[in-house]
């Protein structure tokens, strides 16, 4: 007998970060920002017009697709908005991805790539990392069907230099090649001057770490104007108002404050170098981090046990069972400096 359920499109799900209940926790987990939202958003939170809530949203989303452009020096036309980078990234993937040879990307990397490629159908191979987790451009010059690396990279926060990222761009003229650069923002080199010179190229950011917004779901791509209006159609083919109307105000009075972005980020930057010392004081050792994270193993002492023994007290970090490469890592998203002193403090003494 037939059954409704061989019909069914099953995939195995992203497994997001855990958001635990409770308040009195300290929560390096999933990469999100210690510090509030820019003043100016809650001016815009307080003001908001709540009768206008009963029509339908900007379906171009102007407001915000304008103040990012701003802040980019780019035209309204070669930015496109949505639920964050997930869902713009989600997107780019059905848009630029449709060819039957195999896409490209890191074997260590962001673990929602291969589940939209499976999703969609689309095939795909990891290229390996080196050993020292680095992207070795190299493993790119072959035939494909589109590429997708974060830089920094996730979970290890290694940067690629962007030379070796035009370098493969420029191998690979013949495809679309996305840069996801949600935590660039942390001391990285952006690939968006490489817009003007490649029209295969696209760039994914997000409002979720580097402006503390990762509850309002805003994340954007930059790129030729001819490969946006793609992205936007199919866009439009599946839900005209990804953005609410609160998204669009906040996130657009996010983005014209530049100044306590880059106050936040510099904060952030003095507290992951200061990390950085101490977590080599304890043993631990990690490649060079340009990232809100920190990517470490202890020399003696197991990911897992120091993963438990941190959740015990309170203090939630994130450990990667598989691939098994970085099964013995833990990745630590750098906080304030008190709740960063608190965790070292714990792990000085877990550790003697
Ligand atoms: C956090 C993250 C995203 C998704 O961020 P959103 O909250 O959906 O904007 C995308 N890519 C990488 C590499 C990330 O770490």
């Amino acid at each position: 007998m037939k059954s409704w359920e061989e019909n069914i499109r099953k995939v195995v799900p992203y497994t997001p970060g855990e958001q635990p209940k409770r308040k009195d926790i300290i929560k390096l987990n999933t990469n999100e920002n210690p510090y509030p939202p820019a003043p100016g958003v809650i001016d815009a939170l307080r003001s908001m017009n709540t009768d206008g809530l009963r029509r339908y949203p900007d379906p171009a989303a102007s407001i915000l697709v304008h103040a990012i452009a701003e802040q980019y020096g780019l035209d309204d036309s070669q930015v496109f908005v949505g639920v964050g980078s997930d869902d713009v990234l989600a997107i780019a993937f059905l848009t630029c991805f449709n060819s039957d040879k195999p896409i490209l990307f890191p074997d260590i990397t962001y673990s929602f790539y291969d589940v939209w490629a499976n999703l969609y159908r689309i095939p795909f191979e990891r290229i390996p990392l080196n050993g020292r987790f680095e992207i070795e451009k190299e493993g790119y010059f072959r035939e494909n069907g589109g590429i997708i690396f974060p830089n920094p990279n996730a979970p290890t926060g290694v940067l690629l230099p962007l030379a070796e990222i035009e370098a493969i761009i420029e191998r690979n003229r013949d495809v679309v090649v996305i840069v996801d650069e949600a935590y660039v923002d942390f001391g990285g080199e952006s690939a968006l001057p490489l817009v003007r010179k490649y029209d295969n190229l696209l760039i994914a950011q997000t409002f979720s770490k580097s402006r503390s917004m990762a509850g309002m779901r805003i994340g954007y791509l930059m790129g030729n104007e001819k490969l946006i209006k793609y992205i936007s159609d199919v866009k439009y083919s599946f839900n005209s108002y990804t953005m609410n109307q609160t998204a669009l105000e906040l996130g657009k009075a996010a983005a014209e404050d530049r100044a306590y972005f880059e106050e936040c980020c510099s904060r952030i930057i003095e507290t992951r170098e200061w990390a950085k010392s101490r977590f080599r004081e304890l043993g631990f050792s990690f490649e060079d981090s340009k990232s809100n994270f920190v990517f470490v193993t202890h020399d003696r002492v197991p990911a897992v046990e120091i993963f438990t023994a941190l959740s015990e007290a309170g203090i939630f970090v994130r450990h990667f069972r598989s691939p098994e490469r970085i099964s013995n890592y833990l990745r630590v998203t750098i906080g304030t400096k008190e709740e960063m002193e608190q965790f070292f403090a714990f792990l000085e003494n877990y550790l003697k």
